[in-house]
């Protein structure tokens, strides 16, 4: 069974097919997903569905990009949402260097608020960091982030940078990327990553492994990706499914 720690089938990509997908993912060895939220109205959208589907669970947060909409009433908001019995996390949150806007302060601010939130309702976060490695590390530092927990998703960083994140406790979300044929980075980033701490995931409707590359991803292309963590680890198909498994519910708390 594979656990799909981070998903977005709340997106317009999945508007065609919602239900008819969602119906199937059992069937194709899916047994778990955590849809994440990325402002508002996914947060919003991503607790409907995990209310609807017994095998989804929801993340709670406001991404990088979209925190120019947070103030500290909507910090409120996200804290009752956070107590739904549904939401297993704070996220996504963190810093996205890769466009301008918002600035980088508001950035920092409100992944620091959002931090903060995480520890106060006792949840794991689930950081999105892109091109701003730097400023991510120094503020998990800053939160004392190792008594927090959780993942940086859809790793992105050397292998350097994933050693300072599983010494703050962090696991590692794998995806796609490390099936793509300048994806060297990412294997090496599986290689220095114990077992016990790689989480799988898709990001879908984004980042699809090869063979699909830039197509619409979904949950049933993961073993695309547990294929190619096998082969890097030396170890079974089976055997990374299981362990995945195992790391997503003891983060998730599930
Ligand atoms: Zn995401």
């Amino acid at each position: 069974m594979i656990f799909d720690t981070h998903a977005h089938y709340d997106d317009e990509a999945f508007d065609e097919d919602r239900e008819a997908l969602l119906a199937s993912m059992k069937d194709a060895g899916i047994g778990c997903i955590v849809n994440v939220g990325a402002n508002l109205e996914t947060t919003r959208n991503s607790l409907d569905l995990a209310h609807r589907y017994d095998f989804v669970y929801a993340a709670v947060g406001v991404h990088p990009s979209d925190s120019a909409e947070l103030n500290e009433d909507n910090i409120e908001l996200l804290r009752e949402w956070s107590e739904d019995g549904r939401c297993v996390a704070i996220g996504e949150i963190g810093l996205d260097y890769h466009w301008p806007e918002p600035s980088r302060d508001i950035q920092k601010k409100w992944f620091r608020r959002q931090l903060d939130l995480a520890r106060e309702q006792r949840l794991p976060v689930i950081i999105h960091s892109r091109e701003a490695a730097e400023d991510t590390i120094n503020i998990m530092k800053e939160a004392h982030a190792e008594e927090i927990g959780g993942v940086v998703h859809c790793f992105s960083y050397s292998a350097e940078i994933a050693k300072i994140c599983l010494n703050m406790g962090f696991y590692i979300g794998i995806g796609g990327v490390v099936t793509f044929k300048n994806g060297r980075k990412m294997r090496e980033v599986v290689e220095v990553t114990p077992m016990d701490r790689i989480l799988l995931e898709t990001d879908c409707p984004y980042l699809a492994p090869e063979p699909y590359r830039g197509k619409r991803n979904n949950s049933t292309y993961i073993p695309y990706v547990v294929e190619e963590i096998a082969r890097i680890k030396g170890i079974s198909k089976e055997e990374v499914e299981r362990i995945t498994l195992e790391n997503a519910k003891n983060m998730y708390g599930i």
